[in-house]
Parts: C-alpha cells; structure tokens; sequence
C-alpha cells in the first residue's frame, strides 16, 4: 500500500509539470474529490507523457471546467480565435477545457449501463470503483487522488498494474465488446501505440465480437469518429496494421485493404502541405476498386458518408483512391510536362502521392520520376500573368483570354519561358 501511494505522490508530482497540472492541483486542493484518471495516468506511469489530463470529479464537471478556465485565464466563452475554449455534455456530465499546448477532459464519477449492443450508454454518478469498472481496457482503469488527506492514494480494477508492466491489454468483462464495439478500433490504437499485446482472452473476445457482426449495432459517426481518431495517431500506419491483423478494419467495409508497402512509399512521397491521413484512407480505399456492383465510385462515397467524413475529406481520400491509377497512366505516357494536362493538375496532391507510390510499385520508373518532379516543382508553377494584363494589351473580354493564358502556361511548365513576365505576356499574346 505504501508503494502505491508513493507511486501515486510520484504521479501527481509529473502531472504538475504538464500543461494546466498545476492550476488542477491548486483546484483540487479546496476540495477531497479530485481524481486523475484514464489515459493520462496510465501514460505517467510508463514515463510517457499524456495527450491531455484526464479528470474525474464527484459531480458537476462543467463547474470544474469553468473554474479551471479561469484560472488559466481562457474567457468564459471560450476564445476561437487563439484556440481556446470549454465544452459542457451535460448528458455525460463530462466538459473539456482546451488552450494552446493543452487539454483537461473533465467527467463527473459514474456507472454505465448498455440497453442494447452498440447503444449508447445510461448513465447515473457512480463511486471510484465503478467509474473504472465502465472504462474499456485495465490499463486505463487507475485513478489517483489529486488532493486532500488521502493525496496519491490509487485505485485500480484487478489486474491493472500487472497488465501495465506486462504490455498487455485486457478488457474488464466479458461483454466489453458487444456493449461498446467501438473499443476493437480503440484496441488497435493503443496495441500500436504503447506497443503492447492483447490478453488472449481479450482477443478471442475481439474476434468473437467481429464475428457475431457488432460492429453494425454502431453507428457509423461513432466508429468514423474513432477511425479518424486512429488515422491521426503518431505512427498511423502502425494503427492500421493492428486494425487490419485483428480483423476490424475488412469488418468495417467490403473491399478495404491495407497494402503496407504502398501505403508507407505514398506517405514517404506526401510532401507537408499533403493530408497523410487522407492519403492512408484513400490506400485503403483502393481495394474497393474491384467493388462487385461495378461502381467503386458509389460504394466509396457511400462508406465515406456513412462514417461521416466532411465532405472535404471525402472527395480528397475517394478522389485519391479512385483517381491514382488514371494518373500514372498519363505520367508514364506524357513525353514533356504540359502534356500531363488538367487531370493531374486538378488532382489533389495525395492522389499524386498514391500515383507514386503504385508506380514504383510497379516499377514504372518514368512515372515514378514525373510524379515525384510533379509533387515537389510542377504543382507550384503559376503564370505572374492574369487575364487583366491581356485585357490591357488589347484580347477581347471572352474565352479567348483562358485560352491565351492556357497556352502560356503549357509553355511555362516545359520549361520555355525562363525569362518571367514580359516573357509570359509574349507567349499569350502569340498567335492561337
Ligand atoms: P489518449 O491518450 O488517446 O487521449 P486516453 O486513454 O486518454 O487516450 P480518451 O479517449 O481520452 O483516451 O478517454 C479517456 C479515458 O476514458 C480512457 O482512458 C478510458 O478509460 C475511458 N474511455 C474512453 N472511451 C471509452 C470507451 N469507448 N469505453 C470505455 N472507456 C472509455
């Protein structure tokens, strides 16, 4: 008992170093029931330091938020613009207190129950102990007492510390993953992650779950916002390569795929205004090419939107998937530049990159070189001419102007007009 408090103590002494560890310190300590908890515990422990602290408090939590916002000085209504702000769920009981390098997540203590596979959770306040019997893995199941008398004391469900040093991860009961089947992609993640392995149990529960078809009681926003949360960790391809060998990622769609070799040469050639999650998702994408009904476009658009992606993500991941192959077609076949035309230059630059990656896949090494020279120089190529400088010289208002302008930027991507403006203005004003 008294190595565990003293690990405790050792845990909040960390905590009081991170971003916002201190202000929750001096909060808890007018009060006995401040707890941390979750991920950020768990990562203290493995000398990690956490994404964000997590919180649990008696009740209340949106109180706490604000109180801790003052303190760090974030307006009450948050402030957009400097990238601060506080969010209240009030059906969870749950708030978020975000700034600039940090994050507190902050849950008043409570039980769940699931009425049905996949639903959403009942929720009611609940002691210490059940607020960790609700958590998904034991590893994220140990919360420590940030004040008050019993400062640093810990509590844990069974097996907690065990599995912690051993890399393991273990789901609490039985059911975890029939009530909550968005915990097999959470499974993926910290496997990838922490770099840990799953109990045998556990992933013969996975599978079971994923046999039994439970990934369909849940929506498809809930397991979208866990799939982008996946796809943005820090080693996302890791991530999916769990997701893949435990099955989840081909229960999430028919067709998706994971080609670990294209996918890792297509984020080496992403250069660092490219979207690398986009682009993985598009790879995956790239199995449902073959889709049986003949129309992949339809069927990739279907499972974007069901796993609502913003339509923003969509079209650049389903673009990408279903335009890469076109693309390294006309790479391979242009002789000069220009001749790459309007569908490469009006691809979005992770299609390009996947056009690279299948290239050298196939060692096609002239398109590999013409992607790669597309990607790093031809992209950023613009005219320092506009259609008014050739109203000025005299071209009528009307088509004829995107033609002109058309024709001098062919010449500019060959490489024909080095001589900047007056050059640009002489080639447009040539004849057609
Ligand atoms: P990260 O390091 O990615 O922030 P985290 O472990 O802190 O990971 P969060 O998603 O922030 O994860 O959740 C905080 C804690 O809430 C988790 O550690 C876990 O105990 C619990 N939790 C989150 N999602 C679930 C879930 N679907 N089922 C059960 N418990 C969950």
């Amino acid at each position: 008992m008294d190595e565990l408090r003293m690990d405790g103590r050792a845990v909040l002494e960390r905590m009081r170093e991170l971003p916002g560890g201190r202000e929750v310190s001096h909060l808890a300590a007018g009060r006995g029931d401040v707890e941390l908890v979750g991920g950020a515990v768990r990562d203290l422990l493995l000398e990690r330091t956490p994404r964000e602290l997590d919180l649990v408090v008696a009740e209340d939590a949106p109180s706490f938020a604000r109180e801790l916002s003052s303190r760090l000085g974030i307006p009450a209504a948050g402030d957009p613009e400097g990238g601060s702000g506080i969010a209240a769920h009030e059906r969870f009981g749950t708030a978020l207190v975000w700034w600039p390098g940090g994050r507190v997540d902050i849950a008043a203590r409570r039980a769940e129950s699931y009425s049905a596979p996949g639903a959403l959770p009942d929720v009611r306040a609940g002691t210490t102990e059940e607020d960790l019997r609700r958590r998904d893995f034991t590893v994220n199941a140990i919360a420590v007492l940030v004040a008050g008398p019993r400062m640093g004391e810990i509590s844990a469900v069974p097996h907690a510390f065990e599995d912690l040093a051993r890399s393991r991860l273990r789901v609490l009961h039985e059911r975890s993953f029939v009530d909550d089947p968005t915990r097999l992609l959470r499974l993926a993640r910290y496997l990838a992650r922490l770099e840990f392995e799953p109990d045998e149990h556990t992933a013969e529960l996975a599978a079971q779950a994923l046999a039994g078809g439970q990934l369909a009681t849940v929506s498809g926003a809930r397991i979208g916002a866990e799939l982008r949360l996946l796809l943005s960790e820090p080693d996302p391809l890791a991530a999916l390569g769990r997701l893949s060998e435990l099955g989840v990622l081909e229960a999430l769609g028919p067709g998706l795929r994971l080609q670990k070799r294209v996918a890792q040469r297509a984020l080496d050639a992403l250069p660092p205004d490219g979207h690398s999650d986009m682009l993985l998702l598009a790879t995956l994408l790239l199995g449902m090419s073959h889709d049986p009904t003949g129309d992949p476009e339809r069927a990739m658009l279907e499972l974007l939107d069901d796993l609502e992606f913003t339509a923003g993500d969509r079209n650049r991941a389903h673009a990408a998937a279903l335009k890469a192959q076109v693309l390294l077609d006309r790479l391979e076949a242009a002789r000069t530049p220009s001749e790459l035309g309007e569908p490469v230059q009006a691809a979005p630059v992770e299609a390009l990159a996947l056009a690279l990656a299948l290239a050298e896949e196939q060692g096609r090494t002239q398109a590999a070189a013409a992607a790669a020279r597309w990607i790093s120089e031809l992209r950023h190529v613009r005219l320092q001419i506009t259609g008014d400088d050739l109203l000025a010289a005299g071209i009528p208002a009307g088509p004829e102007i995107g033609r002109r302008l058309k024709l001098a930027m062919r010449r500019k991507l060959d490489g024909e007009l080095p001589g900047g403006r007056e050059a640009e203005l002489s080639a447009a004003m040539e004849a057609l």
